[in-house]
């Protein structure tokens, strides 16, 4: 039998029974069968002794059933992972971080609260799902939108708290997020902001609430289990169009963001925006990659190549929601922005309005209309899966350069073919900055795992070397990551450890979720 670390077997059988009397016998799972379904199906330590298996797994109906698992997991001290819909892959999917953990699923709480079209909120439990939540309002024909990620499976509630991001103007989950119900490990329930005030009316209305706004501090933590949220949503806007914006030159990519930069942070143009590059990706498609490796073409070859495949530099689709007229006029002045830089070219893009019937099948950007889906997949070639890679850079040309030049220079050193990830080109899935996403294939070979995993490590020290830290990664590297966020001898990281031991003194929920880990295992960890 599994067991957590730490705990005799006698102790964890009769944790067991407990857990079943507080919950019902058929929520409880202690099978190998039925636990190896929380594995890590993108695993970088696929076959390997270190990849964390559960020990069992535990699904409550409630906040009552969670209190109970609480004070049983305190008086065993027994580790939970807590999961919404566990659909976290590339970033450790449903596994825990520490093998021999319990899961505790929270897919049973799976009620939508309240939707609210006026004020464009919702008010979720973790169970339910961006498909759950869709198709809820489109039932109900409500007009609002919600902002799932890409794919489009996993909760709102699991995604804002590892602060994903989708495509439409509400991108940044977290920065969506408003209110939230939390158990703490001693199993005292906190609202947060309004929700603070009893009978409040605007818990999803108004963020603050009074004193310490401390909603954040449950995102990627492991300081409480989160169990309503809500979340707001994008009132259906009339319109959508696309405008694609394409320049000639290497360094027109400076002013490019700069304007692109402008136009986003004024709320012009909206939405995700992918910096693409159809010389590069020629270049890719011909062994060459993205990056900027050492020994590569000069920029005088490289635009040389552009005129002579008629191939645009650097390319993105901007993207406009909202009263038709409004959206027209933004295409406009964009291109009267981007007219700046000497022979930009300009083409119209897709455009819908609202509501839109699309049939099955048919091309559209669905993501980017709030419709959650699952084509990603088709789209990333990886048999076993993939884990990504994915610092924050500024928002500016000079930054993309660098970025290009870094990871080209440190993938060649590290023997990285330039092919062997996808994505090197930023994204803007949160405001006022790009976010890079090397995404690395996970293959059924230890070697070439354990190979990854030395790279994985080595990037991020490059990246901190640089002023670069992660948004987001897999929980075989969130030690790695915590180590470079290390400003005043990890001041923030005494800061997480003193708040962990003060709140979950037997260190019972989800010990080392992004480096924090309890006073009982930290010595261990080193
Ligand atoms: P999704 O539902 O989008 O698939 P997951 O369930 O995989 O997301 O959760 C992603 C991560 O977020 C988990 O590994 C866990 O660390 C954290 N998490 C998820 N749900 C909660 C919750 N209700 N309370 C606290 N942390 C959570």
């Amino acid at each position: 039998m599994r067991v957590p670390p730490g705990v005799s077997e006698k102790d964890f059988v009769d944790a067991l029974k407990q857990f079943e009397a507080a919950i019902g016998k058929e929520w409880v799972f202690s099978s190998e069968e039925d636990t190896d379904l929380y594995r890590d199906a993108y695993s970088p330590f696929w076959n390997e002794p270190e990849d964390p298996v559960p020990s069992a797994a535990v699904a409550p109906d409630g906040v009552e059933q969670i209190q109970k698992i609480f004070k049983i997991a305190n008086t065993y001290k027994i580790p939970l992972w807590t999961i919404s819909t566990g659909r976290n892959l590339a970033y450790g999917g449903s596994a825990p971080l520490l093998s021999g953990s319990v899961v505790l699923d929270l897919k049973r709480m799976n009620r939508i609260l309240e939707v609210n079209e006026q004020n464009a909120y919702a008010l979720v439990e973790p169970g339910v799902s961006y498909f759950d939540l869709y198709k809820y309002i489109q039932e109900k024909g409500l007009k609002v939108w919600i902002d799932p990620p890409d794919p489009g499976w996993g909760s709102p509630v699991g995604n804002s708290l590892e602060r994903g991001g989708g495509r439409t103007p509400m991108r940044d989950h977290f920065g969506a997020q408003c209110g939230m119900e939390v158990v703490l490990a001693n199993g005292d329930i906190v609202r947060t902001g309004m929700g603070a005030l009893p009978g409040a009316k605007t818990w999803q209305q108004y963020r603050y609430g009074f004193g310490p706004y401390v909603d954040g501090m449950f995102s990627q933590s492991n300081f409480g289990v989160v169990t309503k949220m809500g979340i707001w949503l994008m009132p259906e806007p009339e319109a959508y169009r696309e405008g694609i914006v394409q320049v000639q030159k290497h360094d027109d990519l400076i002013p490019f963001v700069e304007i692109l930069s402008y136009l986003m942070n004024s709320g012009i143009s909206q939405g995700t925006m992918l910096l693409e590059s159809p010389l590069l990706d020629y270049r890719a498609s011909q062994g060459g990659g993205v990056l900027d490796a050492p020994g590569g073409p000069s920029v005088a070859e490289m635009e040389k190549l552009a005129r002579d495949k008629n191939l645009a530099y650097w390319s993105a689709t901007l993207h406009f929601y909202g009263p038709a007229k409004v959206v027209d006029s933004q295409w406009e002045y964009t291109q009267e922005k981007f007219s700046a830089i000497p022979g930009v070219q300009f083409k119209d893009g897709r455009a819908y309005r609202f509501p839109v019937e699309l049939k099955e099948g048919e091309e559209a950007p669905r993501v980017a209309l709030g419709i959650p889906n699952l084509s990603i997949f088709g789209l990333i070639q990886s048999t076993h899966g993939h884990m990504d890679f994915s610092p924050i850079i500024p928002m500016t040309g000079e930054a993309v350069f660098e970025s290009l030049k870094v990871f080209g220079e440190a993938y060649a050193e590290l023997g990285v073919p330039p092919k062997n990830q996808f994505f090197a080109l930023p994204w803007s899935f949160f405001p006022r900055s790009f976010v890079l996403i090397f995404g690395f294939p996970i293959e059924h070979d230890i070697e070439k795992n354990r190979k990854t995993r030395e790279v994985f490590k080595r990037l991020v020290q490059v990246a901190a070397e640089h002023g670069w830290g992660e948004y987001r990664t897999h929980t075989a590297f969130m030690k790695t990551v915590s180590d470079v966020y290390s400003f005043n001898n990890h001041a923030l990281r005494r800061f997480h450890e003193t708040l962990k031991d003060a709140i979950d003194p037997n260190g019972i929920l989800s010990p080392g979720k992004s480096g924090i880990w309890p006073k009982r295992m930290r010595e261990a960890q080193g």
